[in-house]
């Protein structure tokens, strides 16, 4: 079963995810819920409460749209419906973490997206006051790749994107109100540089030399708050592969270091380098496998030792937050 089914490949029984179990069920009479509204149009598997009276009720993750394609443009159509199922990676994992999920509907700021294409008309891929911008010409393959290439990117996807830009939502929830703002300067710096600046300044220059040993890509090197985004998002990567990996019970066995299949591999358990011992075999064995197809890495990465205290950071930021309790495994 994968977190995408709605039905069983087996047996045929339908499936649909239960956000409040976070898991896939089994669908059928007899159980307490329906399905979302969206089925169709963002073929989308989550559940509603079979007891809400609204005949539309979409689930957690759709009810997050502010705004998609109109219903005569198919080919944006199509795309919404890839970046939805995209996003509904995202928002698992945002209830995974115990993450606080306000949306626009429920407070100005609250966090909302607007899915648009920009065939047409411009669309900037950003993030505004709780209100994610994603360009859905992003989740055609080749206008991707050409991107990628024309930006020097090792890696660009739009559950990518979508992390990201989540990610500076959650900067003015879990960093920008509270006390933790120093900590976050001394570490990532000062976010309260010019933004246009920074931004000329690195499309003018690109990154500093040595980089690498600083930051987790190259953009992260422009201006705090996107160094914020990236390792956010980068931290919502590990999460989430490692999560997959032990849900299938991958084993891997190296000299020195074995990645626990089975119990699932606690990816809630501190410090965040002993996480790491598990995903830096993964991502070695994953390399190597797609290598044998004749694939680039899955994993273009190197982790520094000030870019594992930025992650470790998040993890712990993450994890003290008051709406987590440990869960949770996931395909
Ligand atoms: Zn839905
Ligand atoms: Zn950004």
């Amino acid at each position: 079963m994968f977190f995408e089914n709605t039905t069983c490949l087996r047996c045929g029984t339908g499936l649909g995810f239960d956000t409040d179990q976070l898991t896939l069920v089994r669908f059928d009479n007899t159980t307490d819920a329906r399905r979302c509204a969206n089925q169709a149009i963002a073929v989308c598997n989550w559940l509603v409460p079979a007891t809400d009276p609204d005949p539309d009720a979409l689930c957690v993750s759709c009810r997050l749209t502010r705004t998609r394609p109109s219903d005569s443009d198919k080919t944006a159509l199509a795309a919404f419906a890839d970046a939805e199922s995209a996003k509904r990676r995202v928002v698992f994992q945002l209830l995974d973490l115990g993450l606080p999920l306000e949306s626009w509907e429920d407070r100005s700021r609250g966090l909302g997206y607007d899915l648009l294409s920009s065939n047409g008309v411009q669309v900037v891929t950003g993030h505004e006051d709780g209100i994610v911008t994603i360009d859905l010409a992003e989740s055609d393959d080749p206008h991707r790749e050409q991107v990628r290439l024309d930006m020097g990117e090792p890696y660009r996807t739009m559950l990518g994107h979508l992390r990201h830009e989540t990610g500076h939502y959650y900067w003015t929830v879990l960093v920008e109100p509270t006390e933790r703002l120093g900590d976050f300067r001394a570490l990532f710096g000062d976010e309260r540089a010019d933004y246009a600046e920074a931004v000329s300044r690195h499309y003018d220059q690109g990154a500093p030399p040595g980089w690498r040993s600083g930051h987790v890509s190259a953009y992260a090197t422009m201006h705090p708050w996107e160094d914020w985004a990236e390792t956010f998002a980068h931290y919502l990567h590990i999460r989430d592969t490692l999560q997959t990996a032990a849900a299938f019970g991958m084993r891997i066995d190296t000299a020195e270091q074995v990645l626990s299949a089975d119990p699932a591999v606690d990816v809630d358990r501190e410090p965040f380098e002993s996480i790491l011992d598990d995903w830096l075999p993964l991502t070695y064995a994953l390399n190597a496998v797609n290598r044998s197809m004749g694939r680039d890495d899955l994993y273009p990465f190197v982790l520094s030792p000030a870019v594992v205290r930025k992650l470790a950071w998040v993890h712990q930021l993450t994890l003290s937050h008051v709406g987590h309790t440990p869960t949770s495994r996931a395909a």
